[in-house]
């Protein structure tokens, strides 16, 4: 059996009662570390924060054809808001995502950032309808390394 001790592992602190976010994001490994370091810019070094990833982020969630998509985000959500308590929720699309071609095919990249903001808007109607005491925030994250707040 293999282990070792992570050095950076935080016990759970019950009396925290409420973390800064429930945040999503797609599913792309060149950006994982990039959700930590938006999360530290909204809410400081020390952000607490839920996250979950679907391949596309907004679009995963928005496309009717992925009817268990929507539902397994939502469940997670729910979940998070129950153990949790997040004040907000918050998405991060990225350029250049192989999902948003995988659906929408080839793409120029004035018209992917045009179907990002898009379905940020249309992710940002549904979650404000659904959950109208969480603040939502939808950013695009740009293969120059900048975060654009879109909602
Ligand atoms: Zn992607």
């Amino acid at each position: 059996m293999d282990s070792f001790k992570s050095h950076t592992f935080r016990q759970p602190d019950s009396s925290e009662g409420r973390i800064d976010s429930f945040t999503f994001s797609c599913i792309d490994y060149r950006f994982d570390e990039h959700v930590r370091e938006l999360m530290r810019h909204i809410f400081g070094m020390d952000a607490t924060f839920d996250s979950f990833t679907l391949a596309g982020a907004s679009l995963g969630v928005n496309k009717p054809e992925n009817h268990c998509w929507p539902l397994t985000f939502y469940n997670t959500t729910d979940l998070s808001i129950s153990l949790h308590n997040p004040k907000n929720i918050i998405a991060l699309d990225h350029e250049q995502c192989g999902y948003y071609r995988a659906v929408y095919g080839p793409l120029s990249p004035e018209k992917e950032d045009e179907l990002h903001i898009k379905n940020l808007k249309k992710l940002q109607r549904k979650i404000c309808k659904k959950y109208p005491d969480i603040s939502f925030q939808g950013w695009i994250l740009k293969l120059d390394g900048t975060f654009v707040r879109i909602v």
